[in-house]
């Protein structure tokens, strides 16, 4: 913010005389930065062309008085905040009010007294400097405001990938065993409400310590990236989810589906597994990888039951499977 002595002053006076005496006097108050106009039309370039913190402006010019300009200056967006002293011959009180409604700082009557004029110049200096400083603050406000929405919508962004980061298994990119257990309990409350069937599979791959013995562990990773896309290319429903649920074993929640859908899907998956054509020589059943399925259904409206008991019953369909020969899908069922 500069100093007060280095305000723009504008003189606006048709009479060379006295712009020079008002020039002087300015001067000797210590203000160098004083533009000069003889009209109120020139006064009005000055203006438009330089930034002026005040003018001083006579009342009595040729073409355009003082109160004209005075109405250009009020009625403009940007030069209404630059305050202006009336300095008139005039001794008027109907003319100073005027003045005055119209917007003028102030009124100083021909020959003015210097103190006066010392004292209103510095009290409209000070005025339009406060105003500035404020202008100034309100930007860098605004400026700061900005870049703060900005950082939030940044940083909101990099939040949502961070969660929806926290949701997937680093190896197949499948959801992982926390958000499954996340959807199963949002889905186990959604089909007590809407009293509909839940179903999940539960699928282990079959002899795979052998192939990853056989193999490799890399190789075993593979195999299970090569699963995890097989049974994602069986789920059509958006709200079907496939989850890693450790190791070599994994879970698909199906919502609104009972055990002949699961079933279904359980199938299909199984053959796509089987036909990925995985080479995996140790097996004891088969000379590709196979997976063993186990299914649990329940509706929990019917059955007051919880989420854990599905997920136990679907556990011992799929241990039957493993007994009963492997690469195959057994249905979980009181009968045993
Ligand atoms: P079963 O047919 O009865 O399921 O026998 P299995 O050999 O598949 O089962 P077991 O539980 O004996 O072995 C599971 C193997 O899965 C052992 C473990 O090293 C392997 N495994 C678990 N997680 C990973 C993994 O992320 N990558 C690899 N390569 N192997 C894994
Ligand atoms: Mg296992
Ligand atoms: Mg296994």
């Amino acid at each position: 913010m500069p100093e007060i002595s280095e305000s723009s002053l504008l003189i606006v006076d048709d009479d060379q005389m006295n712009r020079e005496l008002l020039y002087r006097h300015l001067k000797n108050l210590g203000y160098d930065n004083i533009t000069l106009a003889d009209s109120g039309k020139r006064g009005l370039e000055i203006v438009d062309s330089q930034a002026i913190d005040l003018i001083l402006l006579d009342m009595m010019m040729p073409v355009m008085n003082g109160l004209e300009m005075l109405d250009h200056l009020k009625s403009h967006q940007e030069w209404r905040v630059i305050p202006v002293i009336i300095i008139s011959a005039l001794d008027e009180k109907e003319m100073m009010l005027s003045c005055i409604q119209k917007g003028a700082e102030d009124y100083l009557i021909k020959p003015y007294d210097r103190v006066l004029l010392k004292a209103r110049v510095r009290a409209c200096l000070d005025k339009k400097m406060l105003h500035d400083r404020e202008i100034l603050h309100n930007q860098k406000l605004e400026a700061a405001y900005k870049e703060l929405a900005i950082a939030y919508y940044e940083l909101e962004i990099v939040k949502n990938e961070l969660e929806a980061l926290s949701h997937r298994d680093g190896l197949t990119g499948i959801a992982n065993r926390r958000y499954f257990d996340t959807v199963l309990e949002r889905e186990w409350n959604s089909a007590k409400r809407e009293q509909k069937f839940l179903s999940l599979i539960l699928f282990d791959v079959d002899y795979f310590k052998k192939y990853n013995d056989t193999y490799g562990h890399l190789a075993g990773d593979d195999c299970l990236c090569q699963i995890a896309i097989a049974a994602s290319r069986v789920l059509k429903r958006p709200r079907d989810t496939l989850a890693r649920y450790g190791g070599e074993e994994f879970a698909v929640i199906l919502p609104d589906t009972d055990s002949i859908g699961a079933s279904f899907c359980a199938e299909q998956i199984r053959f796509e597994i089987e036909n990925l054509n995985i080479i995996h020589i140790s097996s004891q059943i088969n000379s590709y990888v196979t997976a063993s399925l186990g299914i649990a259904a329940i509706n929990p409206h019917v059955e007051f039951t919880t989420s854990q008991q599905l997920i136990k019953e679907a556990d011992l369909a799929l241990y039957q499977a493993k007994r009963e020969g492997r690469n195959c899908v057994k249905v979980w069922s009181n009968n045993g």
